[in-house]
């Protein structure tokens, strides 16, 4: 069970509206606001601004719960940058896991949006290990200000590659962002959040308007491949994909991101690579290749069944792609004149990199 009352799970016209019926100004909330987010006060005692009897309404109905982190495990690579994966414990039980990028400047958390996720794609970890429950707003926030405390850092950037599927959980996603991109609050500027998604086109359609940053996670060049890994493929299959991109004259110069899972013999061919330019080109999208990261099937076989879903067991006789294959893959698509990053996972030791979370 989440905590309904932790404050963190508020939205400022929630507050607004709790500040005018407990008889104080509706500015009052953004006041608590700023001293939550801006300042870090976590006691309602110390928010000198605010009237006493308000401070004593807030003080029973709301907490400062969080998440507890339970445990780290950092990873330096030879650039000097590092990773840090951190287990929490919700409020309940679950676990979830939320990832700290370490670029020098740039300091990026990748967070979770669920505890587990339904949507089953055969080749994540974390769809294989079922569906737990959908985080709140707060839960959300909470893996950023405990972080941040924890690195003694502020956050610049966030990706929802966490656990889950954001677009599935959209409602506490769009309420902990509103929060998190406030200038006066949190702060982390839209263009530097990137939300990802196995590519649920309805409710794309219903964010792409709020400049953040888009994912979608394509890992195939045909439907036929698709529908084999990512089970959403047949509700929503490539040409919605497609239709919704051309469409897309609000990005402005926000190129969407296809992210493309590498797998041996399945999707890394350069016939695939024409599949995937004949499908895109012109579009204002760019590529980002990841390799597959293998995870620990030992733990996904020990999975409590009644949590997965009713999914099908994992195959997991994936193997990620050959060094030559890789490359011949991004030329082939640079070639056709796209830009293609590279995403040479972090914190793959620590079975922190994309799709090895499973709390
Ligand atoms: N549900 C969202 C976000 C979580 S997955 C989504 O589908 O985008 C984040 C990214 O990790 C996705 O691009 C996904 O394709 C990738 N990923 C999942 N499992 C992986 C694995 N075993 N190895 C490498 N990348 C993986």
């Amino acid at each position: 069970m989440s905590d309904k009352n932790s404050i963190f799970c508020l939205s400022l016209k929630e507050l607004e509206t709790f500040c005018i019926k407990n008889s104080a100004k509706k500015f009052n909330a953004f006041q608590i606001m700023k001293w939550i987010y801006s300042a870090k006060v976590y006691d309602f005692n110390d928010m000198t601004n605010i009237p006493k009897s308000l401070r004593e309404s807030l003080k029973s109905n709301f907490n400062f719960k969080m998440p507890e982190i339970t445990a780290g495990y950092r990873e330096d690579a030879d650039d000097g940058n590092y990773s840090i994966k951190y287990l929490i414990k919700l409020n309940g039980g679950s676990a979830i896991e939320s990832v700290f990028i370490d670029y020098g400047k740039r300091k990026t958390l990748c967070v979770s949006s669920q505890a587990g996720c339904k949507m089953l794609c055969d080749f994540c970890s974390t769809g294989n290990f079922g569906f737990q429950r959908n985080l709140t707003s707060g839960e959300i926030i909470s893996q950023i200000l405990l972080i941040e405390n924890e690195c003694k850092t502020k956050i610049t950037n966030i990706v929802f590659m966490g656990m889950g599927e954001p677009l599935d959980n959209l409602s506490e996603v769009k309420k902990a962002l509103e929060i998190i991109s406030d200038p006066n609050f949190m702060g982390v500027a839209r263009r530097k959040i990137t939300i990802s998604t196995c590519g649920i086109i309805d409710k794309l359609i219903e964010i792409k308007d709020l400049k953040y940053k888009i994912a979608i996670s394509l890992n195939a060049s045909n439907n036929y491949s698709r529908n084999q890994i990512m089970p959403i493929n047949k509700k929503y299959p490539i040409e919605d994909i497609v239709k919704f991109i051309s469409s897309g004259k609000y990005f402005g110069h926000n190129k969407i991101t296809l992210e493309y899972v590498l797998i041996k013999d399945f999707n890394d061919s350069i016939n695939n690579a024409k599949e995937l330019i004949k499908l895109f080109f012109p579009q204002n999208v760019k590529f980002n290749l990841i390799p597959f990261n293998k995870f620990n099937k030992f733990e996904i076989d020990n999975a409590d069944p009644a949590k997965t879903a009713g999914g099908t067991p994992p195959k997991n006789n994936y193997e990620r792609t050959s060094e030559t294959a890789y490359n011949n893959f991004q030329d082939k698509l640079m070639k056709a004149g796209f830009i293609v990053t590279i995403r040479h996972s972090k914190a793959q030791s620590i079975y922190g990199g994309c799709g090895q979370l499973i709390g």
